[in-house]
C-alpha cells in the first residue's frame, strides 16, 4: 500500500487539494489558512508545500493530504485513499483488512436492495399507484430518480429472497438492517412491506440505510414513517439527508438551509434551492453542527412559532448558537411546510428564503408581536422567552447588544435583564456539559521530560545535521529517549537521509507517527508571533540547544531519582529499616551531588 500512497502523494499537490476546501493565502514560501477545525478570527493554519503536509497553530493539528480530508469529511483513512486516489487517477490494488472488507460487502447489498426497489417503482407494482402519487405531490421524474426514491412491495420475503439469491448470507443481509427478525425464532423478514422508500446516503451519495412512508391507501394504522435502524455504518446522528446533492452549493453560496423532512429537501432541490439538507430521525445533534461547520457556518432554519415542533426548532437554533453558528430563520406561511410551498410557489419560497431573518432579529420582532409588552405578565414572558435565547451566544458583544435591544423595547434597565441572563446561562449550563466538546483541547508535552523530548526530536528533524549526530550517539548507547519516533528515527536516518520528506514517505501507514513528526517539525521550525504573522523561527546552533535539552534532561532523571529516594525513605522510616535507610540516605547524597554537578554545567 506504501507505494500506492506515494504515487497518489506525488501526483496531487497539497495546496490545490487543500484549496478546495479551504482558501489559501501564500505567506512567504508557505501557505496560510483559517483552520478548518477549530474555530478562529485570525488563521493558524499552515501549509508546508515543500513538504506536502499542514499544521495548525492553534490545536496542534497536523497531517497530509490524507489526515485532511480524514478530518475534513469525517472519513476513515481507506476511504480517504480511495477519494484521492480516484482523484490523483490512481489504481489501488485490492487490500481489505476484514472491517473494510465487511463494510464494502454493507454497502454492495445497500446498493443492490436500492436498485431493486428503484425497479418495483418504476417497472413493477408501484408504476400505478404511487408514482402517481409522487408526480402528484409535484415532483417530477428527474428528481424521483436523482434520489433514487423506490418503492418496497407488499410480501415478507421480497428483499431477503432477491438477496439470497444473488449469493448474499442471510447474516450479512440483517447487518444492513434491511431485515427483521422475528421473535423466539431464527427466521427474518423484510422490515419494509408496502411502503415508499427514501434512500439516506452519505455525503458521497453511498446509501447507507432507508426511510419507508406508508403508501397513500396503504395500512395507515402502522407507522406513517419506518426508519432503517442503526447499524455499524448507519448512524442517524451524523447523517444529513441530501448532503451529498447539497455540499458544492452549500459550500458555493456559504449558506446551508436546514428542513424538516425528506419530502422538503428533494422538493426544494427540485425547485432550485439545491443548499437543503435535513436531519433524519432526530433532533439536531451536535455531530451534524461538525459536519455543517466543515461546509460553512451559516445556517437557515425553517421556523413555524405555531406548530408543536417550535421547541424541537428552538432547541436547535441554540445548539447552534452555542456552537458558533450563525442563524437565520425562514418564515413559514401557517401550516405549510417547504415542500408544500414548492409545490405551489417555487418562486415564493425562493423569495423567503432570500429573505430570511438573522434569528436575534426573528425572535426579537415574533415575540414582541406575540405578547403585550405593556401587561407586566407578558412583560415576564417577553424577557424570558429572549433570555432563553440571548444566554446562548458565543460572543459577548453581541450578548450585550440584544439586551440593550430587549431592554429598550420594555422599557426597562438594561441591569434588571443582565442579572435574569445570569440565572438564564445558570440553568442552561448542565445542558451545555453535557454534550460532546469539541475537539479544540490544544495538544502538548504534559511533563517537563516530554516537553524535552519534544523539543530534541523537533531539533532532529529540522536539523539534518542535529538528527545524524544524536542516531550516532543513541546507536552507541551514550543517550536514549524514551519515545517511538525517536527510536524510528534512529533506525531509519541513514536511510532516509535523515530527510523527513522522505521518512515521511517511508511511514506512510504509520499514520500516528507521521503525524507526530510533522508536529513536532511545525512546532520547532515556525511560529506565530505576537502579529500572528508566521514567521521561521531561527536556530543559531541547533547542536548546542540540542546538548542543552540533553544535559536538562539528565537533571530532570537525576530530580526524578530523587523523588523516588525520598519516597522509599519514607517507607523505610515508616518500617524503622534502618539498614535500608542508611543505604537510601548514601544514594541520595551521591545523586544529590550528581544533580548540583550538573546544574554547573
Ligand atoms: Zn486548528
Amino acid at each position: 500500500m506504501g507505494t500506492e500512497i506515494e504515487e497518489i502523494k506525488a501526483k496531487l499537490n497539497i495546496v490545490d487539494v487543500l484549496g478546495e476546501y479551504i482558501r489559501l493565502d501564500k505567506a512567504g514560501a508557505n501557505y496560510r489558512a483559517l483552520c478548518p477545525f477549530h474555530n478562529e478570527k485570525s488563521p493558524s493554519f499552515m501549509v508546508n508545500e515543500e513538504k506536502q503536509f499542514w499544521h495548525c497553530f492553534g490545536c496542534q493539528k497536523s497531517g497530509d493530504i490524507f489526515a485532511f480530508v480524514m478530518e475534513m469529511e469525517g472519513l476513515e483513512f481507506r476511504e480517504a485513499l480511495n477519494s484521492l486516489a480516484e482523484k490523483a487517477g490512481v489504481k489501488l490494488q485490492s487490500y481489505s483488512p476484514q472491517k473494510s472488507q465487511e463494510k464494502n460487502r454493507t454497502l454492495e447489498i445497500l446498493e443492490l436492495a436500492t436498485k431493486f426497489y428503484e425497479v418495483q417503482l418504476w417497472k413493477g407494482e408501484g408504476k400505478e399507484k404511487i408514482l402517481k402519487y409522487l408526480k402528484d405531490r409535484g415532483l417530477n421524474d428527474e428528481t424521483i430518480k436523482e434520489f433514487r426514491l423506490g418503492y418496497a412491495p407488499n410480501g415478507w420475503r421480497n428483499i431477503l429472497s432477491f438477496l439470497l439469491k444473488r449469493g448474499y448470507k442471510i447474516e450479512e443481509i440483517n447487518k444492513t438492517g434491511l431485515l427483521v427478525k422475528k421473535e423466539n425464532s431464527q427466521d427474518y423478514y423484510d422490515r419494509f412491506r408496502n411502503r415508499i422508500i427514501f434512500p439516506i446516503g452519505d455525503f458521497s451519495g453511498k446509501i447507507l440505510g432507508y426511510t419507508a412512508r406508508v403508501t397513500p391507501g396503504g395500512d395507515e394504522s402502522q407507522a406513517k414513517y419506518v426508519n432503517s435502524p442503526e447499524t455499524d455504518f448507519y448512524h442517524k446522528s451524523r447523517i444529513l439527508y441530501g448532503l451529498d446533492r447539497a455540499k458544492i452549493e452549500i459550500k458555493k453560496q456559504d449558506a446551508i438551509l436546514l428542513v424538516e423532512g425528506q419530502m422538503d429537501v428533494i422538493a426544494s432541490h427540485q425547485a432550485g434551492i439545491k443548499n437543503t439538507v435535513a436531519v433524519s430521525g432526530t433532533a439536531l445533534t451536535l455531530e451534524q453542527i461538525a459536519i455543517i461547520k466543515r461546509y460553512t457556518k451559516n445556517i437557515q432554519m425553517f421556523f413555524d412559532m405555531d406548530s408543536a415542533g417550535e421547541n424541537a426548532t428552538k432547541k436547535s437554533v441554540k445548539l447552534c448558537l452555542s456552537s458558533g453558528m450563525a442563524v437565520r430563520i425562514v418564515s413559514l406561511e401557517n401550516g405549510k411546510d417547504a415542500a408544500d410551498m414548492a409545490k405551489e410557489n417555487p418562486k415564493k419560497l425562493e423569495e423567503n428564503v432570500a429573505g430570511a431573518l438573522p434569528v436575534m432579529e426573528y425572535f426579537l420582532k415574533r415575540t414582541f408581536e406575540k405578547f403585550d409588552k405593556n401587561k407586566v405578565e407578558d412583560k415576564k414572558k417577553i424577557t424570558t422567552e429572549m433570555l432563553d435565547i440571548i444566554s446562548n451566544l458565543e460572543n459577548e458583544v453581541e450578548k450585550n447588544y440584544w439586551i440593550k435591544k430587549v431592554a429598550q423595547g420594555l422599557g426597562v434597565s438594561e441591569s434588571a435583564l443582565t442579572d435574569e441572563l445570569k440565572k438564564a446561562s445558570l440553568k442552561d449550563k448542565n445542558y451545555k456539559d453535557s454534550g460532546p466538546k469539541e475537539d479544540i483541547e490544544r495538544i502538548g508535552p504534559k511533563t517537563k521530560k516530554e516537553m524535552l523530548i519534544w523539543e530534541m526530536i523537533g531539533l532532529m528533524l529540522v536539523s539534518s545535521f542535529v538528527w545524524k549526530k544524536a542516531g550516532e550517539e543513541a546507536k552507541t548507547n551514550k543517550f536514549f529517549l524514551p519515545d517511538n519516533l525517536f527510536k524510528l528515527m534512529v533506525e531509519k536516518g541513514e536511510e532516509v537521509n535523515f530527510d523527513l520528506a522522505i521518512l515521511l514517505n517511508k511511514i506512510i501507514d504509520n499514520r500516528e507517527l507521521s503525524e507526530k513528526a510533522q508536529t513536532l517539525f511545525s512546532r520547532k521550525k515556525y511560529q506565530l508571533n505576537l502579529n500572528n504573522n508566521l514567521e521561521e523561527i531561527i536556530i543559531e546552533d541547533p547542536w548546542k540547544e540540542f546538548q542543552a535539552c540533553q544535559r536538562e534532561m539528565e537533571r530532570e532523571e537525576k530530580k526524578e531519582e530523587l523523588n523516588r529516594i525520598g519516597n522509599d525513605l519514607k517507607l523505610a522510616e515508616e518500617r524503622n529499616d534502618v539498614q535500608a535507610k542508611m543505604f537510601l540516605l548514601e544514594q541520595s547524597d551521591k545523586i544529590s551531588k550528581e544533580l548540583a554537578k550538573l546544574m554547573e554545567l
